[in-house]
């Protein structure tokens, strides 16, 4: 393989390298958030959220003065939280430790919170131009074709190799740019599915295209199925606002906002559906089952347990509902739990929100419509939410004006009972002296910070 390979890449970058607001500087900061943000995020993407932040926070003590919610509202929409919360963190820990300056060796930068090996290199390359290597996916990609590399590039012994050659190749007169020129490289030329090698100047060089094995490169071991969570989100108004509960302050989505929601997800389903009818005890409850692939002695069973249980009458409509969702052949309907564990889903979400409504003193009364259905993908974890209106009345003529009275002065104490773990319990999250519930307008909803996917359900409220 020609060693000059190096030298090829970088008159590339130097003749197509993109325009990009963090690198009309070498700022460590700008380079920090910018590699902090592009991580699982698309550039044209993240590139708005950018310059919004840097007008925010230009600086790193800005950002570590700023508070948490401020700082997690400028990242909604890019998901991740974790990494907006450790920018800040870490901002904090530069401004306290280090003077506000960002170190220049990497021990010290890897010791700050959220910046890990890769990020470090790239820091360390492209600000202070030092020698360091930044490996991330894409980098593993180019040079597992480059080299013709077979090792598994997930697993320790397939990154320490090829880290080992990108140490070997990095250019010591432009570590940074030749880093960089690596990112535009993999984005523009050398992506993941279709290589465009007609178009790439390292083609004479590279052992995968010599060797025919381009598209079957870089080996990575495939991914286990991530588990899935049903949420039943309820939209619920009253005179112009709706009701929002915070997320407790730890775990998933910490402190954020959301809609009044159950989650369930597959082991509950599956233990609910089992302390239920014998007919269905055998049953798979998973990802792709249909209404139709239960007995129809299974289904109408559960039927009838639920209305023993009683839904207020209305499970012929969820029943309808259900069975809906059986057949239809859309592929992406496919990807949703479905049929009998979503029918188990939607009623003990129903029962455990009534009962935390009751103790606000409202009543729900039906379902009205499933306004939106939505599937969002953690790292760990898939959430697909099926989202209703709800009507709903107060039950001792409670007027919306007290209810925002008693919200200025301090919270809603709630305690419920858990239907999904059948046990009397008070639930942790909803702690007596904590601001948990909230009844909102929709004005103010650009205010406070969503979790997640509820931020895209705000569309659905009146303004
Ligand atoms: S020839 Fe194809 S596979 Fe090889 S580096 Fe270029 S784009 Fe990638």
């Amino acid at each position: 393989m020609n060693i000059n390979w190096p030298k090829v890449l970088l008159s590339w970058y130097d003749g197509n390298k993109r325009d990009l607001p963090w690198r009309e500087s070498k700022n460590p900061y700008h380079i920090w958030v910018s590699e902090v943000m592009s991580q699982q995020t698309r550039i044209e993407a993240m590139r708005p959220y950018y310059e919004t932040w840097m007008r925010l926070f230009p600086s790193i003590k800005d950002l570590a003065e700023a508070s948490e919610d401020d700082v997690v509202k400028a990242w909604q929409g890019l998901g991740y939280y974790s990494r907006a919360r450790n920018l800040r963190l870490g901002a904090q820990e530069i401004l306290a430790k280090q003077g506000g300056q960002i170190p220049t060796d990497r021990k010290t930068l890897e010791s700050i919170q959220g910046i890990g090996p890769y990020t470090a290199g790239a820091i360390l390359s492209i600000a202070y131009n030092l020698p360091e290597v930044a490996v991330d996916g894409n980098v593993l990609r180019v040079y597992a074709r480059l080299y013709d590399c077979h090792e598994d590039v997930l697993k320790a012994k397939g990154k320490k190799l090829i880290t080992s050659k990108v140490e070997e190749t990095l250019p010591s007169a432009r570590p940074g740019d030749f880093n960089q020129a690596l990112m535009d490289f993999g984005t523009a030329i050398c992506i993941p599915k279709a290589p465009r090698c007609h178009l790439c100047p390292l083609q004479k060089d590279c052992l995968a295209y010599e060797k025919g094995t381009m598209n079957d490169l870089p080996i990575r071991t495939k991914k286990k199925a991530i588990p899935i969570t049903v949420v039943i989100t309820l939209l619920i108004e009253q005179n112009g606002y709706y009701l929002l509960h915070k997320r407790p302050d730890k775990g998933l989505l910490r402190s954020m906002w959301e809609f009044p929601s159950v989650y369930i997800d597959d082991y509950d389903i599956v233990k609910v559906a089992r302390e239920g009818e014998s007919a269905i005890k055998d049953k798979k409850l998973s990802i792709g089952q249909t209404s139709s692939g239960l007995s129809k002695r299974a289904f109408s069973a559960r039927l009838k347990l639920i209305r023993n249980e009683g839904f207020d009458g209305k499970q012929s409509l969820v029943a309808e509902e259900a069975s809906l969702y059986g057949k239809s052949s859309k592929r992406e309907d496919k990807k949703y739990i479905k049929g009998e564990p979503l029918l188990l889903a939607q009623h003990l979400a129903y029962k455990q929100l009534q009962e935390t409504c009751k103790v606000m003193g409202l009543e729900l009364l039906d379902f009205i419509n499933e306004e939106k259905r939505l599937r969002h993908v953690f790292s760990h974890r898939e959430w697909q939410m099926h989202v209703y209106t709800v009507k709903s009345r107060w039950r001792d003529g409670t007027a919306i004006e007290n209810i925002l009275s008693k919200q200025q002065k301090g919270p809603f104490s709630l305690a419920i009972e858990n239907p999904i773990k059948g046990a009397k319990e008070v639930d942790a999250n909803l702690d007596i002296g904590k601001n948990e519930w909230r009844w909102v307008a929709p004005k103010d909803f650009a205010s406070l910070p969503w979790a997640g996917p509820h931020g895209k359900l705000t569309i659905l409220c009146n303004k």
